[in-house]
């Protein structure tokens, strides 16, 4: 029942395969992107990042764009349940930052 936390992990599970430990993030943060790329199935994704950011929040940048994407096509083939993504984010992180 460990908690998915993974604060120093840079390995995710895979909201498209499912895999897990396949999501493999890199931030670069002089160029402020994080990428976020899945070694299964070769999805990828970027965002924007700060220097406070952690490989987590490009991760929960994913599952947000995905979730987005997910409600504008009315199709809800993301399970987001099955990662467990159930505790409330932004408690102790301000996303709110800018550069
Ligand atoms: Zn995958």
């Amino acid at each position: 029942m460990a908690r998915k936390r993974e604060a120093l992990s840079t390995q995710f599970s895979c909201l498209f395969c499912n895999h897990e430990s396949c999501v493999t993030v890199e931030l670069r943060k002089k160029e402020a992107v994080g990428s976020l790329r899945c070694k299964i199935c070769d999805q990828r994704f970027d965002t924007n990042i700060t220097y406070l950011s952690a490989a987590i929040d490009v991760y929960s940048d994913w599952i947000d764009a995905c979730d987005a994407v997910a409600r504008t096509d009315g199709n809800s083939q993301l399970q987001k349940a099955t990662i467990g993504h159930t505790r409330d984010d932004g408690d102790d992180e301000d996303d709110e930052d800018d550069f």
